[in-house]
């Protein structure tokens, strides 16, 4: 690869001006932070990285002559003298996106867009961060973190790993339903997390971003009135639509369109043109400062201390509302397997379960097997560990609608595994860890009949039997490096399952009862 890289990158920049962007991925001096510099030939990378990171004379003031991560990055567009340039420069042909784990460098040629050039994201805070952390004993985490606090005033951080477009901007800006009057959820982060063990035997994360890098379509005063107030000054919208008078739009952010656009290809656009006026993954890039519900705690040096791990993908079938994994070990195998389901649009075959190891399919820097062993030693580390949940908020019905309301009303899920790691909620026990009654969650203010919960709780054992076997085929391509516990659990979850003939669930005589 540095041989290729080499070549192309001689000469790459001619005719444009090189800049050098000093960032730090965490607040500025904390222990949790590591520094980056980024060279680019790009002003659309340097402006988004103004927002996504800290960047500038206090980050270089503050590494001195320590360890930063080298960021190389060009378009690939050279200019000759005289040559008029393009709108959106970048290399048609030649596109390499390539990571040096062993020597901790990030080298980008071809793409001016998104995790491509914004290399402090996914490129650094996941991918070579995940090496770091294998190395010095912490998490880089595809995760978002929220603060929950009760009427009393306590406080609780947890944090939530859903693969791309299964909700983490949603669940970090979450407005609780109006029942939950004196409750607040704060945000710490909606993407990444990096958490380290502190001396309290208790885990402790920061954001390493200072910015949100958000999918603009969709997003609405409706579906996330936070975001939306997030981005009303000083943000940066790639590939949206422009209205005659200046200002933006994407679909989904009005019920009816405006009745004319420049589209994001800078053709002029009407309702009926039969053409998306934004790109499906058109972005926005807004301080983190902005959002009204940002935690007090967001640019806290030491950090927020987490109390759980939430572990959610998009299933129609099969996977309960909400479960919580035994203890450390059944959970970082439930997080190990998840998966999410593909949808007849995008796949041909509907319903096929892609596995999504703990949402870091794309991003873990190093052999997933090893990364399974590195979370299950962190847990032998830790005195209090965070509880871990699994959830589903994209469970169907008979008709293929969404069972469960979702949204504000994940609150009602979130209060239970609250309730959980501090010992106030109960639970029975399931093949799968515990799991809530009726009884045990908060209905106040929804209509959510115990039958529908009967239904969206349900362990249907075939269904279960078929999920179990099927993660052989994920083990199988890990073989060489799975943690051996991986088989046992498996083993023991099926010999549960086997205990109920056809379904597991409540009998009719202990619903009852347990109701
Ligand atoms: P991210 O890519 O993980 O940050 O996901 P987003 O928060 O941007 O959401 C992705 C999509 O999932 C959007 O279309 C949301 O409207 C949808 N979504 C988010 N939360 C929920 C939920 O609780 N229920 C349902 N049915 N859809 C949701
Ligand atoms: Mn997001």
């Amino acid at each position: 690869m540095k041989a290729t890289l080499t070549r192309l990158f001689d000469g790459a920049m001619r005719g444009r001006t090189m800049y050098v962007i000093p960032f730090s991925m965490g607040p500025v001096g904390s222990p949790l932070s590591h520094i980056g510099v980024e060279i680019s030939d790009s002003p659309y990378v340097v402006v988004n990285m103004r927002i996504m990171t800290r960047m500038g004379r206090r980050v270089l003031e503050t590494l001195g002559s320590g360890d930063f991560v080298p960021c190389l990055h060009s378009i690939g567009a050279p200019l000759e003298p005289g040559q008029k340039d393009v709108s959106w420069p970048c290399n048609k042909d030649t596109k390499y996106i390539v990571h040096f784990p062993e020597e901790r460098t990030i080298w980008s040629y071809g793409s001016g867009y998104g995790g491509n050039a914004l290399l402090g994201k996914k490129c650094f805070a996941l991918r070579i961060a995940s090496n770091m952390a294998r190395d010095d004993g912490w998490l880089a985490e595809h995760m978002l973190i929220l603060g929950v606090q009760n009427p009393e005033g306590e406080k609780t951080y947890v944090c939530a790993a859903f693969p791309s477009a299964c909700g983490k901007t949603n669940f970090a800006m979450l407005i609780p339903p109006a029942a939950y009057n004196g409750w607040k959820i704060t945000t710490v982060g909606d993407d990444i997390a990096w958490v380290r063990p502190g001396k309290d035997g208790k885990l402790h994360a920061i954001n390493p971003e200072a910015g949100f890098f958000g999918v603009a379509p969709g997003t609405s005063d409706k579906t996330n009135p936070n975001a939306i107030a997030s981005i009303r000054a000083n943000t940066i919208f790639t590939n949206v639509a422009l209205t005659p008078d200046g200002d933006v739009w994407w679909e989904g952010l009005t019920d009816d369109p405006p009745p004319e656009l420049i589209d994001w290809q800078g053709q002029k656009w009407t309702p009926d043109c039969g053409r998306k006026a934004a790109h499906p993954n058109a972005r926005f890039t807004a301080p983190a400062s902005q959002c009204p519900v940002i935690d007090e705690n967001w640019e806290n040096p030491e950090g927020v201390p987490v109390s759980a791990f939430i572990f959610g993908g998009r299933r129609g079938t099969t996977v309960p509302l909400i479960y919580q994994a035994t203890n450390w070990y059944f959970g970082v195998y439930l997080a190990a397997t998840m998966g999410s389901e593909t949808t007849a649009a995008a796949f041909g075959q509907q319903g096929v379960v892609r596995r999504d190891p703990l949402a870091m399919l794309p991003f873990c820097g190093y052999h997933m097997g090893d990364y399974f062993n590195h979370w299950l030693q962190m847990g032998r580390n830790l005195s209090n560990p965070p509880r871990i949940f699994g959830v589903n908020w994209f469970r169907k019905d008979k008709d293929g609608k969404f069972m469960w309301p979702g949204f504000g009303d994940n609150m009602r899920v979130l209060e239970w595994i609250v309730n959980r790691v501090h010992g106030r909620a109960a639970a029975v026990e399931s093949p799968l860890g515990w799991m809530p009654r009726y009884r045990d969650m908060n209905w106040e203010g929804l209509d959510f009949s115990k039958e529908k919960f009967r239904q969206i709780m349900q362990i249907d054992s075939e269904a279960w039997k078929t999920e179990l076997l099927s993660h052989e085929e994920l083990f199988e391509k890990l073989y060489d490096k799975l943690p051996k516990e991986f088989s046992h659990m498996r083993e023991l979850m099926l010999s549960v399952l086997w205990r109920s003939p056809t379904h597991w669930e409540l009998s009719p005589e202990r619903y009852a009862e347990e109701h």
